[in-house]
């Protein structure tokens, strides 16, 4: 990849996350934008090694239309560049923006898109590439102008991240009931993501997240109540389809064994009735846009 640093000019920052900042970039000469992660110098060689690795995956997932596609990496300055497609809104954004800002909702048919997208995303990775996400959660899925919905975050250095993720004191748990306490489940499995994925398809459904957390409830006690507690229930209240509901709850199931796999999301009656509705989403993304602008 045929880019420096010192060709690029920062612009806007466009979010914060555990380990570091995303920017959007303009290659002095071209024109072109990209979004660029920088990752800060903290890590140490060997997981630097692993992250470049890790990129390398990334740069492979090119074929999958539901993925942000991945130009490169660098180094520079001791930190780690990451060059990807520049996207207009993470979901978490999106849904903060439309249920708090705008006090509208994310209308089924659009869920029913994002997750159609996030599901393929999740299955191309682990069918074709044999990685898993590890850290799905309404941020790291993107959505552009176009009504694309793609998955971002895969792969890069899941060892190194997420054990700054784990210990990121104030976010949210998405994070499975088997993964808090890994001991007895070692090995990462497939179902772990589709347990995020449920938190995730929870929150924008619904525009809350499932659990109900009070702000002095510590994230070691929230923690508590994903391993020890009930599985999260769609409120009655909220205007979902009863299969959106069994869907979301086919994701929450607790014990991993009895979770479904992504090959069985796919063919869930939510999915197969998103498939045939064809929505394009664009329009609405764009309004909601409109909206924030004159807010
Ligand atoms: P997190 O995913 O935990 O929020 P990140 O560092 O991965 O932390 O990303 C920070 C923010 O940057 C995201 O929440 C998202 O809003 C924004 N972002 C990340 N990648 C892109 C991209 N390719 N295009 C546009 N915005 C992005
Ligand atoms: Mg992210």
């Amino acid at each position: 990849y045929q880019c420096k640093a010192k060709d690029m000019r920062s612009e806007d920052e466009l979010g914060r996350g555990a380990f570091g900042a995303v920017y959007r970039m303009r290659h002095r000469k071209k024109g072109t934008v990209m979004a660029v992660k920088k990752i800060r110098a903290t890590i140490d060689n060997d997981e630097r090694r692993r992250l470049m690795m890790d990129v390398n995956v990334a740069c492979k997932s090119l074929d999958c239309p539901y993925t942000v596609t991945f130009y490169g990496s660098l180094f520079h300055d001791g930190d780690v560049w990451i060059f990807m497609e520049l996207m207009d809104r993470c979901l978490d954004q999106l849904y903060k923006l439309v249920y708090e800002k705008l006090k509208l909702t994310i209308p089924e048919a659009v869920v029913g898109k994002m997750a159609e997208s996030t599901i393929k995303a999740l299955h191309f990775l682990k069918s074709t590439l044999n990685v898993l996400h590890r850290d799905v959660k309404p941020s790291n899925i993107l959505i552009n102008r176009s009504g694309q919905v793609k998955l971002c975050d895969f792969g890069i250095a899941a060892e190194t991240i997420n054990s700054f993720t784990k210990t990121n004191i104030g976010s949210k748990p998405y994070l499975a009931p088997e993964r808090i306490n890994p001991t007895d489940n070692p090995s990462f499995d497939q179902r772990s993501d589709v347990w995020s994925f449920g938190i995730t398809f929870f929150e924008l459904a619904v525009g809350q997240f499932p659990y109900p957390f009070p702000k002095d409830v510590d994230i070691f006690k929230q923690l508590e109540l994903v391993v020890k507690g009930r599985p999260p229930r769609v409120p009655d209240s909220a205007p979902v389809s009863p299969e959106l509901r069994s869907f979301i709850h086919r994701c929450l199931t607790k014990e991993v064994s009895n979770r479904p796999k992504f090959h069985q999301l796919l063919d869930d009656p939510f999915i197969k009735r998103t498939e045939t509705e064809d929505t394009d989403i664009g329009p609405w993304f764009r309004d909601i846009l409109e909206r924030e602008a004159s807010l």
